[in-house]
């Protein structure tokens, strides 16, 4: 089974796949090889990214995040106020201590390859890492960022990613591959699906656990958008993106207006003030992934400000409700940029965020399928086009679309019988099947759409 705890976790920017992933396999090489040689012996130490990773990771951060990672630092956990000075050093003395122990020579160039035209066949984030001693490589792996900062060895990879991921082999109650199961679930046990969620979660922690550690998934959101509203300036990479969130919200909060949209504008600034926050490096959590990581916070905040303050049992049935949606496509799609375009980042959440508030408004199981359905239904074919290769154009404003999109998506739900055409199960696999019809060029490798036809200045 895929935890909620699986879907959305504490991470930093900008991107699940290119920095998460990569820091969490660096760190996770270490320890292994930790066990396996002795780490002192080491004098040498190179790192190879392929395919998405290559073509992206200088814009999405991949090589500091394989620095952290290396340095031993965790993306849950990882001082972000520190992040540029321990990476400036490391630059100016050319030295890495490995786990933050082991010292290795790091030179400026060639310490980390970024391949832009070589891809590895079994998947399109791949990164090789060695360790060498006098010359020759004594421990050597291979990883992919399969998306939303899941990883797998290339060991353990085989045709069914879930197995890899699998948390344990404990038999759960409710048992899902489909939302068709899931309904089912709703309908023969009178359960909502937030609750069939809980019971399956149940079996791994405590619900006391299950609860406090969504409202700390919760608090950290709500924390990144108080972040991004405070936080002026230009961000990092090059391209001279202006921070929107702090002007946007000085001026809805002085402005006197009985525009009914006006609420639109403030789901506008929460889901950029997250994003802004990803793209500078901050602290975000993955919801399912850092580049779509505004969508969900921004409909919170949205019902919290605009149909009732969220509580606990709130905040507990949203995120259940979303991450029982995130693992649907995570099972039988991706949430992967660089393996089914934008779709499966900004277009999961769109869908997430739709169905957990179509539950939260009152919605049957139906209702919330639905909404997940149009959250999806209309961001298909969403193609991944990064400027420059970094999280910043189209995707933070993108994800204010995908808010957008989220609460009209759960209110057309809500008005309906909950009858309708297009089930969630088709449309998840019209979504992998466009995914995979679309050309590589959209899919995280900033050689397509958008990305060549802004001049990147
Ligand atoms: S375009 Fe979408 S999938 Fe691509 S980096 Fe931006 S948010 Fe992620």
């Amino acid at each position: 089974m895929i935890s909620v705890f699986d879907i959305f976790k504490v991470g930093i920017g900008p991107s699940s796949s290119h920095t998460v992933g990569p820091m969490r396999a660096a760190k996770e090489f270490l320890l292994a090889a930790d066990k396996a040689i002795a780490l002192t012996s080491i004098d040498a130490i190179e790192v190879e990214l392929f395919g998405s990773l290559g073509q992206t990771g200088k814009g999405h951060g991949t090589g500091k995040a394989v620095i952290l990672g290396l340095a031993g630092e965790s993306p849950e956990t990882v001082d972000t106020t520190m992040v540029d000075q321990f990476l400036q050093s490391t630059h100016d003395s050319e030295q890495l201590a490995l786990l933050g122990q082991y010292n290795v020579p790091f030179p400026r160039e060639g310490a980390i390859i970024f391949h832009r035209r070589k891809t590895m066949p079994r998947h399109a984030n791949a990164m090789e890492l060695r360790l060498l001693r006098q010359g020759e490589v004594v421990y050597r792996d291979l990883y992919y960022s399969i998306g939303g900062g899941f990883i797998v060895r290339d060991a353990d990879f085989d045709d069914n990613l879930e197995e890899a991921i699998e948390q344990s082999s404990k038999p759960i109650p409710f048992p899902f591959d489909s939302c068709n199961d899931l309904l089912k679930h709703c309908k023969e046990h009178g359960k909502r699906m937030s609750s069939v969620m809980l019971a399956n979660e149940k079996v791994f922690r405590s619900e006391a656990e299950i609860r406090s550690g969504l409202m700390h998934i919760w608090n950290t959101m709500d924390s990144c958008i108080s972040r991004g509203i405070a936080t002026e300036g230009i961000l990092p990479g090059g391209l001279r993106v202006q921070r929107r969130a702090p002007g946007l919200y000085q001026r809805l909060r002085n402005e006197k207006t009985s525009d009914p949209m006006q609420a639109m504008d403030w789901v506008n600034l929460f889901a950029l003030a997250v994003n802004e926050e990803n793209a500078a490096g901050g602290r975000v959590v993955t919801a399912p992934t850092n580049g779509a990581a505004g969508i969900i916070p921004a409909v919170m905040k949205y019902a919290d400000r605009y149909i009732a303050p969220l509580d606990e049992e709130a905040v507990v049935r949203f995120l259940l409700t979303a991450a029982a949606i995130g693992i649907l496509y995570k099972k039988n799609a991706s949430i992967s940029g660089a393996e089914v375009g934008c779709q499966g980042e900004v277009g999961v959440a769109c869908s997430m965020a739709a169905g957990a508030l179509a539950e939260l408004m009152g919605g049957s199981a139906s209702h919330v399928e639905n909404a997940a359905e149009i959250g999806m239904e209309h961001n298909l074919g969403l193609t991944c086009d990064p400027v420059g290769g970094l999280v910043q154009v189209p995707c933070i404003e993108r994800n204010a679309m995908g808010a957008i999109k989220a609460i009209n998506a759960a209110r057309l739900a809500l008005r309906g019988s909950g009858d309708h055409k297009v089930s969630l199960d088709k449309v998840i696999k019209t979504m992998w099947d466009t995914g995979n019809d679309m050309k590589s060029k959209y899919k995280e490798t900033a050689r397509g759409g958008l990305a060549v036809n802004i001049i990147e200045c």
